[in-house]
């Protein structure tokens, strides 16, 4: 299935778009340098912008074809005449391409300044396209200004940039910028159809969907993985082959783990994180494609099931949808919040990588216990009036336990004594979040320790409890403190006194039922 080694051209090259009409995704680019082409008014310099593979040096390409081709300048190159066929090639003298990550040196700038005011040879304009331009020196970057403060009238320079922050204010400013866009999976998929069917290949549509998500909006990258897979597999391709070969899951992997994440099923969670790793994901990879997947549940919830990107089976299609709703928008917003800071987290300590990824997701899966708070507390900080009693997740999670549900030990010399909190009369100074916002300014290990250890909220006739973990090994003596409680104290989020409390946690039963999670939800919206 694969095609004649002889001839062989990777295929992000063999299908590299070649006029306007076939750049994928930028129309809006392609909008606004046709009609620049259109009405002779194209600017000397141009600052394309964007991430790796979405045609920037493709589109930089097709420009210089458009100024250069015989037939011009003309929106649509002929694509045939010296011009257009040696720039596609790269060997036209009048078109210059420079890496910038290769040639930075001032030297090579410099030789740019002497030969950009020579004439082009054969060509209309004598152009620069220079890639990954952010790469120069600082004495190169000074050496191309003085060439674009005054460049001669047959000079143009095309540059191609993934880090435009990293060029000088003064280069960027003297540039007409284009920013490019991600190409959407929709878009990935059908150009990667397109290939498949000009190969005469078959490849499995939900393959072809898994990469167009696994490329995140990179036509190359995603041209590449097609590439190798085909290469690499003799018989029909499969989303196995896929995984092994790329690190990039199954789709049912992250339905499994979002599963299990709503049912808190720890021993599932822990499987497919090792399933992930085994077959040669990354725990990075990992967070990329668990964030994707989380999102696609989450647009399901807020936009409906039409929202999804790239068409999935239809069977799965319903099991997102039932996911979805199980998760609710609150705690999927949540565990995305818990993901992305586990991102930089993983980057400070990598070898502790894959102990923080099973830890965020065992986290992920008692989420839940967070919200009770939110559930409990309006946002002007007063308490809603009926929650009276526990959340039901305590007693589920309590209920398969053979001994009495575990009780909230006060630990009397670490609760913040009532008398030091406002009578319940006076007005709230803040809500929970804010005093938490600015506990973290003021006392960072105090609020770290709160959050850390907090596992819910209760309210009683007379007091607001905050109940936190006695973890075994935790160091909570920032709490006995004198000076941090003095710090608590001052601070107060509802009109009712309130505490601390510890409670040691029972063992996580294995199999609470996702309807335990589910009522949960629905009951907490019938208590309002
Ligand atoms: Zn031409």
């Amino acid at each position: 299935m694969t095609s004649p080694a002889q001839s062989y051209r990777v295929f992000a090259r063999k299908y590299r778009p070649r006029s306007f009409a076939e750049v994928i995704g930028q129309d809006h680019i392609v909008r606004a340098l046709s009609a620049a082409i259109d009405k002779q008014r194209v600017g000397q310099a141009y600052m394309l912008i964007g991430p790796r593979g979405v045609g920037k040096t493709t589109t930089a390409r097709i420009i210089a074809k458009s100024m250069n081709c015989l037939n011009g300048p003309t929106v649509t190159p002929c694509l045939e005449c010296p011009p257009c066929v040696e720039i596609e090639r790269g060997s036209d003298m009048d078109v210059i391409e420079i890496d910038g990550a290769s040639n930075n040196g001032v030297d090579d700038v410099r030789g740019i300044r002497d030969a950009v005011q020579t004439h082009p040879i054969r060509d209309r304009r004598k152009i620069y396209i220079i890639d990954e331009v952010q790469r120069l020196s600082g004495q190169a970057f000074d050496a191309l200004l003085k060439t674009l403060e005054e460049p001669p009238a047959h000079a143009m320079f095309l540059f191609a940039t993934t880090d435009p922050h990293k060029i000088p204010e003064t280069i960027v400013s003297r540039c007409q910028i284009f920013e490019f866009r991600r190409i959407r999976e929709v878009d990935v998929q059908a150009k990667l159809q397109f290939v498949c069917d000009q190969e005469g290949v078959v490849v499995p549509s939900e393959v072809l969907a898994a990469i167009s998500r696994g490329c995140r909006g990179g036509m190359r990258d995603a041209e590449s993985m097609l590439d190798q897979l085909l290469a690499t597999s003799d018989d029909e391709v499969t989303l196995d082959d896929l995984e092994s070969l790329s690190g990039l899951a199954r789709p049912e992997r992250w339905l499994r783990l979002f599963e299990a994440i709503a049912n808190d099923d720890p021993r599932v969670i822990l499987l497919e994180i090792a399933g992930f790793l085994e077959v040669g994901g990354t725990e990075r990879d990992f967070v990329e494609q668990s964030v994707d997947a989380l999102r696609d549940l989450l647009h399901v919830a807020l936009l409906g099931e039409d929202s999804i990107g790239v068409e999935p089976a239809p069977e799965r299609k319903q099991q997102m949808v039932e996911l979805a709703r199980t998760l609710g928008r609150d705690r999927m917003e949540g565990i995305m919040g818990m993901i992305f800071s586990l991102e930089s987290r993983i980057q400070r300590s990598p070898l502790g990588a894959r102990a923080l990824l099973e830890y965020t997701m065992l986290r992920a899966a008692r989420i839940n216990q967070f919200f009770e708070l939110a559930n409990l507390l309006n946002n002007d900080g007063t308490v809603q009036a009926a929650v009276t009693t526990p959340p039901t997740s305590r007693i589920a999670v309590a209920a398969p336990q053979p001994t009495p549900t575990p009780k909230a030990v006060p630990k009397p010399e670490a609760a913040v004594p009532k008398d030091a909190v406002p009578a319940p009369a006076a007005a709230p100074k803040l809500t929970f979040n804010e005093m938490m916002a600015q506990l973290t300014k003021e006392r960072p290990t105090l609020a770290a320790t709160i959050k850390s250890y907090f596992i819910t909220a209760e309210k009683t006739a007379t007091e607001v409890v905050l109940i936190l973990r006695q973890a075994n090994g935790a160091d909570l003596s920032v709490l006995e403190d004198p000076v941090e409680q003095r710090a608590l104290r001052e601070l107060s989020f509802s009109p009712l006194p309130w505490r601390i409390e510890f409670e040691v946690p029972p063992i996580i039963p294995v199999n609470p039922t996702v309807e335990s999670l589910v009522s949960e939800f629905d009951g907490q919206q019938e208590i309002e």
